[in-house]
């Protein structure tokens, strides 16, 4: 355990003065800063005016000193390299003056450009290394934050990563510019449509986030969860999850004391963590946010996962966000609920009450329908990782193809309109004249839920059910802006030249739906028809990151990426190597660990397992026995061993031929191909092997102890 554990009253401490009582939030920036400044950070979060150092002078000064009076001592620029984790380093506030004493400084240059030595941090080339100059600048538009813990109060300030060429480094940096992207699309469609009061377009999401806890004393004994946070072995015990009894199920005391901790720590920060209960899989949670602007989720979203794993570690238990760290069980995703926001409120994927909200509504979620269609490889390749394999295409959920659920009453309404019909009684009865009849009030409750959607319509928002519960949100809500951004322009486009605008609405989301319907599908995805049906349909499935990875770095994408300012080939190219390296050293992590536990703890174990009921066998075979159980178990470990044996020699054999591999793509591809597909015949000995020794012969814990015992 590391750091004590704190208790909160929370009727001393009520929420509502807890709440952001860490976070230097707009009301606490109200609070301190003189007016004017305040007015020109708010042009600044608007995209209005850039930050300058001014100003920035001002909001430094004041951002010190309510950390001082909160006890602060460092600051850090806390920002999300390519890694995926978020990274930081701290700097004292503390400085010496020329008589001796100290100064605690913090200056407006300090927040704008901090020069973290991060130049190990993957650049995919980008940044030679001996051009150590990176820099980070505040993300003004996420609020500086206190990360307090038993060494010590931090002032940790949400920073987009550049290097010394204006290059994007981070996840942030392309992030921030695909809401750019996308906000002058839907500004561009809602001016079009005679809106004038909406000044900004954002996106909105809210991460519901998967993840197990296990307790700490038999994470600790299993390398595999050490060091790749996945079991690479287990067989199930009798009881898996199939009585799904576990779900929404009372939670247990320890976990709900762990959530309760949580939830005030999340709260301090001004992250608000909103509900949370049990999962399908024993020992997995779930925790939700409540939604907020993406770039705030995202920096969110980082926050939930750290916290998560510190408080479960000064609770005695260790909090698990790999995709699948259990072969078997249920794998963990990040629910990346998305939908599209005008600044004066309005939600543009809610269909509203009146015919020309309704026009909007069914005009942008064409767009979000087409854009998945069109740019399914993306979205795919936005959640490729070695962990995220082992869900997508895997018998789980969700598949690896890329589908849109809308329900069957928007469906019907979609299909009215892409075929001219009239509708037949949902619509009651009316042809659909867009801006001029209202839809039928459509539902936005959970009867009408698809789980298995990848990507399903849930009343006012799309929920992206791909992402890895590992992953940062970035990536994906990047590449989804990006390209919802590029048909908004398309649309824009024919809007803008229309002299009707009515009919032009019509005939764009006739014209759209018409050749992007086969996207839609609101039956089972996990089904082996849905793979046939999707395959006639002609919609990709790709099921390896390796293979997925490759569509990032085509023209036509790059081309898009380029077009909207998003990031440049270059950029692009970078990321496509750093994302396939990552691949190849996660799963040259995972087949070493493997081999090395087969080796020294398993072989070792069930060798000595099998020589004492040898041993057995032998004594009762001097007593007269013909045959014994014994023998014949004993017989039985030999040969599993023997086979194990081999097994393990050809996967180290394998490993050995990918890690001598120069191309990073040509590696990958054996890391897949070779490596992963013979680490499934070592784990299947091991498995075997597991039943039929002796459970206190088993050197380390097994599948029991860990989804079970908490
Ligand atoms: P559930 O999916 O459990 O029915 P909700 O639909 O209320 O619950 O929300 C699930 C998640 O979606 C929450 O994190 C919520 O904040 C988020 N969410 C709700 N509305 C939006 C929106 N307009 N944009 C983005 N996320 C949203
Ligand atoms: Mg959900």
């Amino acid at each position: 355990m590391n750091g004590k554990r704190e208790t909160f009253d929370l009727v001393e401490n009520p929420v509502s003065s807890l709440y952001g009582s860490n976070s230097f939030s707009n009301a606490v920036m109200r609070e301190r800063l003189p007016k004017n400044i305040f007015r020109e950070v708010l042009a600044v979060q608007a995209g209005e005016k850039e930050l300058t150092l001014e100003v920035a002078e001002v909001v430094a000064a004041s951002m010190r000193d309510w950390a001082l009076e909160k006890g602060a001592t460092h600051f850090t620029h806390w920002f999300q390299p390519l890694t995926g984790l978020t990274a930081e380093k701290h700097d004292s506030f503390i400085s010496p003056t020329s008589d001796g004493k100290v100064l605690m400084e913090f200056s407006g240059k300090e927040l704008i450009k901090g020069e973290p030595d991060a130049s190990s941090f993957p650049s995919g080339g980008l940044r030679a290394t001996f051009e150590a100059r990176g820099y980070t600048a505040w993300d003004v538009t996420s609020p500086a934050f206190l990360n307090q813990d038993p060494t010590g109060t931090t002032l940790c300030i949400p920073t987009a990563f550049i290097s010394y060429y204006g290059h994007a480094l981070d996840k942030k940096v392309p992030l921030l510019r695909s809401m750019d992207a996308l906000n002058r699309q839907a500004m561009r469609v809602l001016r079009a449509l005679g809106n004038t009061s909406a000044k900004r377009v954002v996106t909105t999401v809210g991460p519901e986030q998967e993840y197990f806890l296990v307790d700490k004393k038999y994470f600790d004994q299993r390398s595999d969860l050490l060091l790749t946070g996945r079991t690479v072995f287990g067989s199930m015990p009798a009881k898996g999850q199939e009585l799904e009894d576990h779900y929404y199920g009372a939670i247990n005391e320890r976990v709900a004391e762990f959530m309760r901790e949580v939830n005030i720590e999340l709260w301090k920060m001004g992250v608000s963590a909103k509900t949370q209960h049990n999962e399908v899989a024993p020992n997995q949670y779930e925790l939700a946010p409540i939604f907020t602007t993406t770039n705030v989720a995202a920096d969110g979203n980082q926050l939930v996962m750290e916290t998560i794993k510190k408080v479960a570690r000064r609770n005695g238990m260790e909090a698990l966000l790999h995709e699948k760290p259990f072969a078997g069980v249920n794998g963990s995703g990040k629910h990346n609920n998305w939908s599209i926001a005008t600044d004066d409120g309005v939600n543009l994927l809610d269909p509203g009450e009146n015919p020309e909200s309704n026009a909007r509504f069914l005009l942008f979620t064409a767009a979000v329908i087409e854009a998945v269609d069109r740019y399914a490889l993306l979205l795919r390749a936005s959640t490729a990782t070695a962990g995220n394999d082992h869900r997508l295409g895997a018998n789980e959920a969700p598949p690896a193809i890329i589908s849109v659920y809308l329900g069957s009453q928007l469906s019907e309404i979609f299909d009215n309109i892409a075929e001219g019909k009239t509708s037949n009684g949902s619509a009651n009865g009316q042809r659909i004249k867009l801006g001029v009849t209202s839809l039928p009030s459509l539902p936005k409750d959970v009867s009408d839920r698809n789980r298995t959607s990848p990507f399903a319509f849930t009343g006012n928002k799309f929920e992206f059910r791909m992402v890895g519960s590992s992953q940062s949100i970035a990536t994906p809500n990047t590449y989804l802006n990006v390209s919802v951004a590029q048909v908004l322009s398309e649309f824009a486009d024919k809007l803008e030249k229309a002299t009707d605008k009515n009919a032009a609405i019509q005939a764009i989301i006739k014209e759209s739906y018409s050749k992007h319907r086969r996207v839609v599908f609101n039956g089972n995805n996990y089904s082996e028809e849905w793979v046939r049906e999707a395959e006639r349909r002609g919609l990709p499935n790709i099921r390896a990151t390796v293979d997925s990875l490759q569509v990032t770095t085509q023209k036509e994408i790059t081309d898009m990426f380029e077009a909207h300012k998003v990031l440049s080939r270059e950029e692009m190219e970078s990321r496509y190597h750093i994302y396939l390296e990552r691949y190849s050293k996660q799963i040259n992590i995972e087949a070493g660990v493997m081999i090395e536990m087969a080796r020294r703890q398993i072989f070792p174990a069930v060798t000595a397992y099998a020589g004492s009921l040898s041993r057995d066998a032998a004594a009762l075979a001097a007593l007269g026995a013909v045959s014994s159980p014994q023998a014949k178990r004993a017989k039985k470990i030999a040969e599993l061993t023997n086979e194990l044996y081999d097994e393990t020699d050809k996967l180290e054999k394998v490993l050995e031929e990918a890690q001598g591999i120069e191309d990073i793509f040509t590696k990958a591809k054996a890391y897949r191909e070779k490596v992963v597909a013979q680490m499934a015949p070592v784990r299947s000995k091991v498995d075997s092997l597991e039943k039929l020794v002796a459970k206190d012969a088993w050197p380390f814990p097994s599948y029991e102890e860990l989804l079970f015992k908490l």
